[in-house]
């Protein structure tokens, strides 16, 4: 079996190709659907996946990059809807544990968000792989938040769902993703962190800022996830 040093995981093409682009030896495989790129980075062994859009596409990218690369740890990396006044356009946020915002039994007597079965709301980050991260971020001069991400199947675009999820969960950045990603990684005891940089302010105006946004939050992103993998021991 191959086996890696560092899984990085992206739902768009904008959010991995920059660091495709750069790794030597590359393979690839698809495995249901989902192209994997494995290879050399800064003479670490990594896999770089595009997953798609939503939490199922990335819980089957990331079951899959587990079980066929194994690597030491996984980061999910990408754009995200800004809901904390202190991250701006561009700006990182790295997750100290992550939520699923529409996972909700509350019918039934259970706090929003709870993840039955394992029965928590939050899924904690690997402190080790945050606070490598959080270093990574601080040397490029980039703005950097850490909190709580929230995921959901659901691009946020109004005041009253970012009020909720702030209210509700403390979160900080809210994206379609990273609760899945680091799900599968807490059932498999692998090391996960969640990295993002700010595309819209999830409000009324996000539409708006978006696709104007996108690119510039994707290449904040990638230039934290090559620094990140440079300093990796
Ligand atoms: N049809 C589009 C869908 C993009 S969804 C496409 O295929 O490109 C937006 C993506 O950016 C998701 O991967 C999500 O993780 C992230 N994202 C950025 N801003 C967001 C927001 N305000 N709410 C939810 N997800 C957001």
């Amino acid at each position: 079996m191959n086996k890696v040093d560092i899984g990085i995981i992206g739902a768009m093409k904008i959010e991995v190709e920059a660091i495709q682009a750069v790794m030597e030896d590359k393979k690839e495989r698809i495995i249901s659907g989902i192209l994997f790129i494995s290879g050399k980075l800064y003479g670490k062994d990594i896999v770089v996946a595009e997953c798609g859009i939503g939490k199922v596409f990335a819980a089957i990218c990331a079951e899959a990059m587990i079980l066929t690369y194994n690597p030491d740890v996984i980061i999910n990396t990408g754009v995200a809807g800004g809901l904390s006044p202190k991250l701006k356009i561009g700006d990182i946020a790295v997750s100290t544990s992550v939520v699923q915002h529409d996972m909700d039994t509350s019918p039934l007597g259970d706090p929003l968000g709870l993840l039955s079965g394992i029965n928590i709301v939050n899924i904690p980050t690997d402190d080790k792989t945050r606070e490598s991260i959080v270093k990574a971020v601080e040397e490029l001069g980039i703005n950097c938040v850490q909190g709580v991400i929230a995921s959901g199947d659901q691009f946020v675009n109004s005041a009253d769902k970012k009020q909720m999820i702030v209210d509700t969960f403390d979160g900080i950045a809210c994206e379609m993703e990273g609760a899945s990603i680091s799900h599968v990684c807490y059932v498999n005891k692998l090391p996960c962190c969640v990295v993002r940089s700010i595309s819209d302010g999830a409000d009324d105006d996000s539409h708006m800022d978006y696709p104007e946004f996108c690119k510039l939050a994707a290449k904040n992103s990638t230039a934290v996830i090559k620094a990140f993998v440079q300093q990796y021991k």
